[in-house]
């Protein structure tokens, strides 16, 4: 297909024609500050990585601009955007050129995305999936825990955040942005900042500053645990309370359901101390907290 003769979008200029074309006004709720800046949509596609083999979903296109350049790229797109003003800009205007592009009308978070992909006709072991987006920050961690948690073939997840998020995904203990969310992440992918972008990027500008961060998903989890759900159980119940010590917060929370002389008993044989708090393990350190677990639940 030829683009020369497409209008591109990732400029003030071009983004307040089609705005005020269609009047639209933006709206705070669904967290839209739509990209202006060419070098960043550009930088965004290229960190993912797409090819012509890929299938690659958009959370949220706003008036398409990114679409524009993932749909240059990619074999296919599907561009999901829970605004239904910005459905006849997309289909009738910005994104009407390309044949490989399909948007739909749709919450992502109540989409279901395992049925997204098989309708977009992948087949495993031809191209991949990868996930794309400036994401609306509202619902980063649930859309990205629901991406990891549920196991779809999701290859990569390429996504704009706020920059603290990012930091938050990456780090590891000693960090004070170190938490259950940093602990997921790792867990699933390889969390890697590829970019920092300044406010004046966007419009409306935002009031963070925000960063893309690419989530390359392991083919096998970095530590093995006998019990993925106790593990996260534990975790999240040693941030939820991370002041306390892990005796206080993991035995006083009852979905983990660990007494405290099994919690001491299952430390000390994984060498931590009885006083420590969960903020200070490592991923590693909590599979093996829970496996001990697991081994004394049999017991
Ligand atoms: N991709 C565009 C860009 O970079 O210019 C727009 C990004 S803007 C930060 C977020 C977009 O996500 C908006 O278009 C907004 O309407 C949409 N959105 C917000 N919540 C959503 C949801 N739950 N499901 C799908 N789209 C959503």
């Amino acid at each position: 297909m030829d683009y020369s003769q497409i209008k591109h979008l990732a400029n003030p200029g071009a983004t307040i024609e089609i705005l005020e074309k269609y009047g639209f006004s933006f709206r705070k709720q669904y967290g839209q500050n739509f990209l202006i800046d060419e070098n960043v949509v550009r930088g965004i596609v290229h960190n993912a990585g797409v090819t012509k083999d890929d299938f690659v979903i958009e959370i949220g296109p706003g008036i398409g601009t990114m679409t524009q350049i993932l749909a240059e790229e990619a074999g296919k797109v599907v561009a999901v955007e829970i605004d239904k003003k910005l459905i006849p800009i997309l289909e009738g205007d910005t994104l009407a050129a390309y044949d490989n592009v399909k948007v739909i009308n749709q919450d992502i978070l109540k989409t279901n995305i395992g049925q997204l992909i098989k309708d977009m006709g992948f087949e495993e072991g031809k191209g991949r999936v990868m996930v794309v987006a400036n994401l609306p920050y509202y619902i980063t961690t649930p859309i990205i825990m629901e991406l990891l948690e549920k196991k779809l073939p999701v290859d990569s997840i390429t996504v704009m955040v706020q920059k603290e998020v990012a930091d938050r995904m990456k780090e590891g203990p000693g960090s004070k942005n170190y938490g259950a969310l940093s602990l997921a992440v790792q867990y699933y992918a390889k969390p890697r900042v590829v970019m920092t972008v300044p406010a004046s990027c966007f419009m409306p500008r935002p009031n963070v500053d925000s960063a893309v961060i690419k989530l390359e998903r392991f083919k096998e989890a970095p530590v093995k645990v006998l019990d993925e759900t106790l593990m996260f159980r534990i975790i999240r119940a040693s941030f939820n309370q991370r002041r306390k010590t892990m005796t206080n917060s993991v035995c006083s929370d009852i979905n983990c359901g660990v007494d405290k002389e099994k919690l001491l008993k299952a430390l000390e044989m994984t060498g931590l101390d009885s006083r420590i708090r969960g903020e200070a393990l490592d991923l590693n350190q909590f599979a093996q907290l829970t496996n001990n677990i697991c081994t004394l639940n049999q017991q």
